[in-house]
């Protein structure tokens, strides 16, 4: 029997979710189809290592969605149903290998005082940069959630352009398309408060020489220090589950195990979809796709996908690849810098010619030496995830080769590299290893395994590189999230605002079909 809703909703993410709750609110009929067993693509929570623990396995902090549209709709809803967030006044800190740190706190006063101990050479740029982002802050967030290009973002740059004045405009643009080591050599002289920006840019694949880095690590560095970080209380699947009753509560359907095997497409118009089951499910109105665009021809029927404008976005590219690292931990890590027990985030890059090495070797198909390490430490502010008294440990492995160039496969090398990842870390907090109860490890392959948007590991869901950024995502004619299928459309990582648990690009769809 076929069933049908207004809306089909193709995959759980954080993004198609949001598109979901947002239409059900409005009186549409939505279904969402995962073909996972749980909802919510790369934002999970589960006991991994030992029961008892509650390990984000992919995403951890929520400060995207803090501050994004879909909270501002829903927030009172999310929290009735039990989403809560916990806020850090330490959001991240790096540690360096002489036993020192520089530590980013929402108290501004704080960081100057963090900062002046290490690099006092430093201090005044800080503050100017503290200063600036003060002003530029309301435009860049108003780009950041507008449809690219579009009325709306043209009115947020006019503002600008009064309000800054030609100058201040041209120096916004001249930070979109810097590198981080340009940017931290224009504004810092010590190696250690470069680095402090720079890690930033290899959250996304920004390596420190890569174009168009800067903006994303001068917004996360600073903006830690404006706005702090929240995680999610319990885990971060607690939004997820939230988002998921939002939606029910609404009439609609949100169900696993159903993978969608194809779009149907008639007299150009996207109709609907068939799952793997055989069984087809019909839209009315609309197609939301949340699946990778790269992934896209596939889901699509054989002439459509052989038509240009299709096949073009085979050639959206990957970012590098990710490990994960979950710790079972009886006490916090025994940083040297011991300050660095009190943050969520602690980075070891440890400095800007490491993070561009470690680049280059996995861009290579080479396994980094040194590889550059964002170890989240949630339990810090959530002691919730964890028996009284002990702790979790996040270890996300950035900058890794999507394949390995002497044939080797993650399935064989992973839990060897994972010892190499423990030995650096061991160098920062030695005894570490004392107080590990159980670890799992989550490579590439696996992150993949558990969502095929992760091509080969790449955890952004498509590179981020100015060429396939800003009005660009995912490649052109695929823009403001619509594909060249009629009533099909875009949303998730591989879109325009990129990747991140913002839940953005979602908004923006359901905006379009509202
Ligand atoms: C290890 C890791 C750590 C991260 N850390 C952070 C962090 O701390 N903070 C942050 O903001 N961001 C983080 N990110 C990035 C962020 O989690 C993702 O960019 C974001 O969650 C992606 O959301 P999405 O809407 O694109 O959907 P996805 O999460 O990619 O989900 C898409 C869903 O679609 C499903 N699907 C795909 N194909 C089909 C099909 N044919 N039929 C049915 N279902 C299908 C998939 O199973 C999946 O569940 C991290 C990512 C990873 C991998």
């Amino acid at each position: 029997m076929e069933n049908s809703f207004d809306v089909i909703v193709i995959g759980s993410g954080i993004n198609g979710l949001s598109a979901a709750a947002l239409l059900a609110v409005e009186g549409k009929k939505v279904i969402v189809l995962e073909s996972n067993d749980a909802p919510g693509g790369a934002v999970r929570t589960e006991q991994i290592t030992v029961p008892g623990f509650h390990h984000d396995l992919f995403a951890m902090n929520l400060g995207l969605f803090a501050g994004g549209p879909v909270m501002a709709a829903l927030g009172e809803q999310l929290t009735k149903y039990g989403f809560s967030l916990v806020p850090s006044s330490k959001p991240f800190c790096s540690v360096y290998p002489d036993g020192s740190m520089i530590g980013v706190e929402a108290d501004a006063s704080a960081t100057i005082k963090n900062l002046a101990a290490v690099a006092p050479e430093d201090v005044e740029a800080w503050e100017e940069l503290t200063a600036k982002l003060g002003l530029w802050a309301p435009f860049l967030i108003g780009v950041l959630n507008s449809d690219l290009p579009s009325v709306a973002a043209v009115k947020t740059l006019w503002k600008a352009h009064r309000a800054l004045g030609t100058v201040g405009l041209y120096e916004i643009a001249k930070l979109a398309l810097q590198s981080t080591r340009s940017f931290t050599n224009e504004n810092f002289q010590s190696p250690k408060t470069k680095a402090l920006m720079a890690t930033w840019g290899m959250h996304l694949d920004f390596a420190p020489d890569v174009s168009g880095g800067a903006l994303f690590s001068f917004l996360e560095t600073i903006g830690g220090q404006l706005f702090g970080m929240v995680i999610g209380q319990g885990g971060a699947a607690s939004l997820i589950d939230a988002l998921v009753q939002i939606i029910e509560a609404n009439g609609g359907e949100v169900r696993c195990n159903a993978r969608v095997d194809e779009i149907t497409v008639d007299s150009k118009r996207a109709t609907g979809v068939v799952l793997a089951t055989g069984e087809s499910v019909a839209a009315k109105k609309a197609v939301v796709s949340n699946v990778n665009p790269r992934l896209m021809p596939e889901l699509l029927p054989t002439h459509v996908a052989q038509e240009s404008s299709i096949k073009r976005v085979e050639k959206f590219q990957s970012g590098l690849a990710t490990m994960m690292i979950h710790l079972a931990l009886e006490e916090l890590p025994p940083w040297t810098a011991s300050e660095a027990r009190t943050y969520n985030y602690v980075h070891i890059g440890p400095y800007v010619d490491d993070m561009a090495q470690t680049y280059t070797d996995a861009a290579a198909g080479r396994l980094p030496a040194s590889p550059t390490l964002v170890i989240g430490q949630p339990t810090v502010t959530d002691p919730s995830r964890a028996p009284e008294g002990k702790h979790t440990l996040w270890v996300q492995v950035r900058m890794l080769p999507l394949d390995l160039a002497d044939g080797s496969r993650w399935e064989d090398i992973s839990e060897a590299y994972a010892d190499l990842v423990m030995a650096k870390i061991e160098e920062y907090a030695p005894g570490l290893k004392d107080a590990v109860i159980a670890r799992a490890v989550l490579s590439p392959t696996d992150l993949e395994r558990y969502n095929a948007n992760l091509i080969k590991g790449d955890s952004l869901g498509g590179s981020h590189h100015p060429s396939q950024f800003f009005f660009l995502r995912p490649v052109p004619g695929w823009g403001r999230h619509r594909s060249p299928v009629k009533d099909l459309y875009l949303c998730g990582a591989g879109t325009w605002p990129g990747g991140g648990v913002g839940g953005s690009s979602g908004s923006m769809v359901a905006k379009i079909l509202s």
